[in-house]
């Protein structure tokens, strides 16, 4: 008998993934590489240019990508570099052996800008004094640390204006906001969570505007971890996959449409909870 998902899916081939290696964990990498390649899949010579202009690894993973793609290499040999070249920057973030690797700080590392990318400053209601924070941020990574019961596009917004709890202004006493503004609107955000936040229900879209212009990101992956193990659902033209690296190896398993998908029932995937949401625009 033929279940109904192959039917709808016949002849569409799902999103390519990479295989756990178990002499050197790679569950971190396995499952945001696997999106970051969906990702690139969609238009090769743009992201090029995307991830080149975001860093040094960033364009080496382009490169290897599309080695991939020309049969010059497998995804394994890609990952396996972009490991090399984090262990040498940070052997103690990014380490070698049956050891693991948390996918916040690879995010942080990987998705890092030569260029600022959000400055934040806290405002003033009453006289709109301001003080810069000197707290810039320099990745595409936002961290969701004290996030519930929200969704993820709730908790940018927070990012960008949100009252601080107990900070009063020295001049006039008023009220002060945290402020955040994007110096340039990344290609790619993602959204970290921590322990306390696995109550965030997962946005599809989320938008800004940029000046006069509305810049809209749609959901390309979320990364969960459980059981000292990291596992990704890969969006992709509607559809939603689901990677192991070791259980699904090179491909990925088919779940259903995303507009199937509740953003409360995208929080979690076989019992592990969310770490990484990942957009892209
Ligand atoms: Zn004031």
């Amino acid at each position: 008998m033929i279940k109904i998902s192959e039917d709808i899916l016949g002849g569409l081939e799902g999103p390519e993934g990479f295989i756990w290696d178990s002499e050197n964990y790679s569950c971190a990498y396995d499952s945001l590489l696997t999106i970051l390649l969906s990702i690139w899949s969609k238009d090769p010579v743009k992201w090029k240019r995307d991830f080149k202009d975001m860093n040094k690894i960033m364009n080496v993973l382009a490169t290897g990508f599309h080695h991939v793609k020309s049969n010059q290499g497998t995804l394994e040999s890609t990952r396996n570099k972009i490991k090399h070249l984090l262990h040498q920057r940070m052997p103690g973030l990014f380490p070698y052996g049956q050891v693991g690797t948390a996918v916040n700080e690879l995010a942080k590392q990987l998705l890092r800008s030569d260029n600022i990318i959000a400055s934040a400053w806290q405002q003033c209601v009453g006289c709109e004094d301001e003080s810069n924070l000197h707290n810039d941020l320099q990745t595409c990574v936002i961290q969701c640390d004290y996030d519930h019961d929200c969704t993820t596009s709730a908790c940018l917004q927070k990012r960008f204006r949100e009252r601080h709890p107990r900070r009063k202004c020295t001049q006039c006493d008023g009220e002060i906001d945290n402020i955040m503004c994007f110096d340039v609107i990344p290609k790619i955000l993602v959204l970290a969570m921590s322990d306390i936040s696995t109550s965030v229900r997962v946005s599809k879209k989320i938008s800004f505007r940029d000046g006069g212009s509305g810049v809209v990101f749609g959901l390309k992956g979320i990364v969960y971890f459980g059981d000292f193990h990291y596992t990704a659902r890969v969006c992709t033209g509607g559809s939603v996959w689901f990677h192991d690296g070791m259980a699904t190896g090179r491909g990925c398993t088919y779940e259903k449409k995303l507009s199937e998908f509740t953003d409360a029932e995208l929080s979690t995937c076989n019992g592990k909870t969310m770490s990484l949401v990942i957009y892209a625009q």
